[in-house]
């Protein structure tokens, strides 16, 4: 089963709770693969330590033209949705870093003068911690093509009975978000009670319901702001999975990179009750 964590906005501590509650099912013996689909800011290695074992290179095929064969026709910028390519009298420009590698000029190109060559956008880090196979994407800095990387990690996943995926989707609600939970079982929707908070969960919640996922509502940080998100989830009847309470400590530990399972047993019972929770929605 395939379980993401998402969250509106940005900061609501959506990667130490997946990280956490990775840590709790990992210990319980199952079998769980973590993938952190956020690619442009991984940091669930900070909590999770994984020990990377492979690395490797993702590109996208980009367009070369070949000036003997072509004819200047213009229909490869014609199928171009992105006007990553453009023909201007005698010249055909590709502009690689809209490209998004789809394939379609040299598809449609009547000369066959298309050809491609691979341009890298990132990695892939795979590696283990706790038990628990560990893999990221990691975007090279200043690029902008978050989804197809994003959608080659996803390939890493592992959609069996036998297998656990908990994937942790970048903050927001735009496309990276639509392709990280996109076939997932269950999404859980991290937020914190503050007017921002109930903000940015509504375009989250209005995202997951046109993707027809289930859903449910991890409120952190409960005792920092008012009761709006509770009072909203009850009126959507949305199913609030957790409250986890605001801790200074918490605070600390997560700016020291430990999870919330270190705290002892009171985070292990709040766990332990998310994961209940979600095994009931799932089945
Ligand atoms: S479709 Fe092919 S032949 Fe036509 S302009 Fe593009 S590269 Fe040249
Ligand atoms: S591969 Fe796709 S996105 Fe890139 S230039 Fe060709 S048609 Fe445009």
């Amino acid at each position: 089963m395939v379980v993401s964590f998402a969250s509106g906005k940005g900061g609501t501590g959506k990667t130490i709770v997946a990280t956490s509650l990775a840590l709790y099912v990992s210990e319980n013996g199952i079998n769980l693969i973590f993938l952190d689909c956020d690619v442009e800011e991984p940091n669930s290695a900070l909590f999770l330590k994984p020990l990377i074992s492979k690395t490797s290179k993702v590109g996208i095929p980009i367009p070369i033209v070949d000036f003997k064969k072509c004819t200047y026709c213009g229909k490869c910028a014609d199928v171009c949705t992105y006007n990553a390519i453009a023909v201007v009298k005698d010249n055909v420009l590709v502009f690689p870093e809209l490209c998004h590698g789809c394939g379609g000029c040299s598809l449609f190109c009547p000369e066959k003068a298309i050809s491609e060559k691979i341009r890298d956008i990132g990695v892939i880090e795979e590696g283990n911690t706790n038990g628990i196979k560990f893999i990221q994407g990691r975007l090279n800095p200043g690029e902008s093509m978050v989804v197809p990387l994003i959608r080659e990690v996803k390939e890493k996943m592992v959609k069996d009975s036998e297998t656990t995926t908990i994937i942790d989707v970048p903050p927001g609600t735009s496309c990276p978000v639509v392709e990280s939970i996109k076939g997932s079982d269950f999404v859980i929707l991290i937020t914190e009670p503050t007017p921002f908070g109930l903000n940015d969960l509504k375009l989250a919640v209005e995202t997951v319901r046109k993707l027809e996922i289930d859903f449910g509502i991890i409120i952190n940080r409960v005792g920092i702001g008012d009761e709006k998100v509770e009072e909203y989830c009850k009126l959507e009847n949305i199913p609030v999975i957790a409250k986890i309470p605001y801790s200074r400590d918490v605070a600390v530990q997560y700016s020291y990179g430990i999870p919330m399972l270190i705290d002892g047993e009171k985070y292990r019972e709040i766990f332990h009750r998310i994961w209940e929770e979600i095994i009931s929605k799932i089945r």
